[in-house]
């Protein structure tokens, strides 16, 4: 008989895992211009029109450091603050999160189940760098078998930019939203600001300024989960927990019509919202179920690339 004596915490954060050789640090690099270039776009593009003057401001004197990746322990999740005025996005999590825009894009346009992201997660988590040819973790695209012209199609390159902006400007805003903050004279007398009300206030920020971008916040589901599977360590992570998650369901609840507002189909808008919601609030559940963390977690022990091949649904008429 095995007895399984692993206890998976996923409230708790720190993994200390060295994910950069999903790319390796020459070749982010070497890709430096392009990723530097792919944020920049972001930024003017879905962030600066959506700021109010006051934070407009605030942000133009914000610095955007971008190393290649940020130690210890680099992790494809991180976004933090080293000094105040500074955000560092390291080019790891850039290119991680355009990948898994443009897989995530590939699986959905083509009818295949998201299943294979989660199992991919799991080995990323589970398994050394070491498990894998040449001694580095295989990146999103390899694992997934994304084809390589995936973004010719139209209907995937719309819907990987979607995930990959939406996902870049959460976790700017986010950070940007614990810079900004300026704590009551009465919370600083307490002293003590608990990790939950300071992310649950900087995700509150974040969705403020999307929602007026009346964009399917479409990366979102994609970022909760590599958080809550891949979780950085500490001060480069933002802990999840279930409050955390409520709050932000509950949020993209209450604001479905804001969100929607001025997009061509609205009713289609407004059931991407509800069904986002509905998407994080599985995810709430799941930090709570300690059977399924174990049996996902012993997938991700056993899964190969070979395991990953893109998985047809069946077909609803
Ligand atoms: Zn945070």
């Amino acid at each position: 008989m095995r007895i399984v004596l692993i206890t998976l915490v996923f409230s708790s954060w720190g993994w200390a895992v060295d994910w950069s050789s999903l790319y390796g640090v020459d070749n982010l690099e070497a890709q430096r211009p392009r990723l530097h270039e792919d944020l920049d776009l972001v930024i003017a593009q879905e962030i600066q029109p959506f700021l109010t003057i006051e934070q407009a401001h605030f942000f133009a004197n914000i610095q955007i450091d971008l190393p290649a990746v940020a130690q210890p322990n680099p992790n494809p999740f991180d976004f933090y603050s080293s000094q105040a005025r500074h955000i560092v996005v390291p080019l790891l999590t850039i290119a991680f999160v355009e990948d898994m825009a443009q897989a995530y894009a590939w699986l959905w346009a083509n009818r295949c189940s998201s299943q294979t992201v989660d199992e991919y997660l799991g080995m990323l988590r589970e398994r050394a760098p070491g498990d894998f040819p040449e001694g580095r973790y295989p990146n999103p695209l390899v694992a997934l078998h994304i084809p390589a012209g995936a973004m010719d199609d139209p209907a995937v390159a719309r819907m990987a930019q979607r995930v990959r902006g939406t996902t870049l400007s959460f976790l700017l805003l986010h950070q940007l939203g614990h810079l900004s903050y300026v704590p009551s004279s009465q919370e600083k007398a307490l002293k003590r600001d608990p990790v939950e009300a300071r992310e649950e206030r900087a995700d509150g920020f974040a969705l403020g300024v999307m929602k007026k971008n009346s964009e399917t916040p479409a990366g979102l589901v994609m970022l909760i989960h590599g958080m809550m599977y891949l979780p950085a360590s500490a001060p480069k992570g933002h802990p999840l927990t279930a409050a955390r998650l409520k709050a932000i369901a509950d949020y993209l609840d209450a604001r479905v019509r804001e969100f929607s507002q001025g997009r061509p189909d609205a009713n289609l808008a407004r059931s991407a919202i509800e069904s986002l919601a509905n998407h994080i609030r599985d995810a709430r559940r799941f930090l709570s179920d300690t059977t399924g963390q174990q049996l996902w977690a012993e997938q991700g022990r056993k899964a190969t690339v070979a395991d990953l091949v893109p998985r047809r649904l069946p077909q609803s008429r």
